[in-house]
């Protein structure tokens, strides 16, 4: 851990301690009495026992961290038994799932290594990936469907920073990625948690002119890309603060610039290429192309990673459709850092940006409050088992809204707000 030189007006600790506040009481709005269900890296141990003071001063009633070791995951992949690949931690989610019903809140620290597991078999990455993801249904549902308040923040890990900064020693490649991250975090001014309560209130504006708007559908032109995403019905624009089902104000990406609504998964129509490259558990998926025909991806390659792509696109039937539509300004804070961070928690806020399978039930009328998943189907959103963003937006593309009567209006020009 160290500062870097000149730029930091802020000791390196009192800015870990100011980003540990910023996600106990932005990210989760933690009540008190409040358990709440954290997992890390073991290298962010600095950054939870941060948020774990945080926590408690919040009043929280139990915190419990589970880690992860790189190490051990890839001692998995070079010694486990073939059959082991189909196994994952069930009890572990189910477990977790009745601490959300239990009113538990919930925080991620990310900072995983973006090429972990490029060296290992593909298949049995999917494998893995696809078991875990199935034991994680109980547990995701009530985090995407927001039961409780939740929070993703992130730490400046040495695999992450050495990706990110390959030239650079690695002391200083963590120093730089700190820097970023805090930035990013918006921690560094006078009053932190005032500043996210001003950018919540930017991020609402967006959202109740969208609403306002009722488009059935957005318009991406640009180079590689002419692509119609038609809205689902009902839908509504997301951005910033979540009201959680407990009642609970949250922010669940620290940092956030993106506004978000589900698109509808049978009414998608184009083609898009990507304009960043996508880092998928391990793999750089690179210039991306595919094309939709009535909400599927019909056509779909990559200049690396195609491979992947290919297994991605197969985990079931919702994951070649989409499940959310986002809009970022090509100017935003981390787009203008001008740097790729292999982490869609960064990479997604610095373009807009479509996302594979899942949809948020959240984004319709009154959050989504009272439907089933009948009725979320029978509006237009997608299900399956991944969500993966991409990103589509850059400084060459313009989006128009696309009204009822098919009259289109101008929504973002060469990639900043039309208005
Ligand atoms: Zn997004
Ligand atoms: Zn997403």
């Amino acid at each position: 851990m160290s500062q870097t030189p000149g730029t930091a007006a802020l000791p390196f600790t009192e800015r870990l301690d100011r980003l540990a506040e910023v996600a106990v009481r932005v990210g989760l709005g933690l009540r008190p009495g409040q358990e709440l269900v954290m997992t890390a890296p073991l290298e962010a141990v600095p950054l939870a026992r941060a948020i774990t003071e945080h926590a408690y001063k919040a009043g929280a009633a139990l915190v419990t961290t589970f880690y992860a070791d790189d190490a051990a995951t890839l001692a998995r992949f070079a010694h486990a038994p073939d059959e082991a690949f189909d196994k994952a931690a069930g009890w572990l989610y189910a477990g977790m799932a009745d601490a959300y019903r239990g009113g538990a809140a919930r925080l991620a620290i990310s900072g995983d290594d973006p090429s972990l597991l490029a060296g290992q078999d593909p298949a049995k990455v999917a494998r893995a990936n696809r078991s875990r993801s199935q034991a994680y249904v109980p547990a995701l549902e009530l985090i995407a469907g927001f039961s409780t308040n939740w929070t993703i923040v992130s730490a400046a890990t040495k695999p992450w920073a050495r990706t990110v900064f390959p030239d650079l020693p690695e002391d200083e490649a963590v120093a730089r990625l700190w820097d970023a991250v805090f930035s990013a975090s918006r921690i560094d001014g006078a009053d932190p948690v005032a500043a996210w309560g001003e950018h919540n209130r930017d991020l609402a504006r967006r959202t109740e002119r969208l609403n306002g708007s009722r488009f059935s559908a957005l318009r991406f032109r640009g180079p590689g890309t002419d692509l119609t995403v038609g809205l689902a019905d009902d839908h509504e624009w997301c951005g910033g603060a979540t009201t959680a089902k407990n009642g609970v104000v949250c922010n669940a990406n620290i940092p956030t610039e993106e506004v978000f609504t589900t698109p509808h998964r049978a009414r998608v129509e184009g083609y898009v290429a990507s304009t960043k490259p996508l880092s998928y558990q391990g793999t750089l998926i690179d210039d991306i192309r595919v094309r939709f025909s009535e909400g599927r991806i019909v056509e779909a390659q990559a200049r690396t990673g195609s491979d992947v792509l290919a297994k991605v696109l197969d985990t079931d039937e919702g994951a070649a459709r989409l499940g959310e539509v986002a809009l970022v300004p090509a100017s935003s804070a981390i787009s203008a850092s001008g740097l790729l961070f292999y982490n869609t928690l960064y990479d997604e806020n610095a373009a807009s940006h479509i996302a594979l399978g899942q949809a948020y039930s959240k984004c319709f009328r009154n959050g989504g409050e009272g439907l089933s998943e009948a009725d979320l189907a029978e509006r237009g959103a997608n299900r399956s088992l991944i969500h993966i963003d991409w990103m589509i937006g850059s400084a060459e593309i313009d989006v128009d809204g696309i009204t009822d009567s098919g009259e289109a209006v101008p929504v973002m020009r060469r990639g900043e707000w039309a208005d």
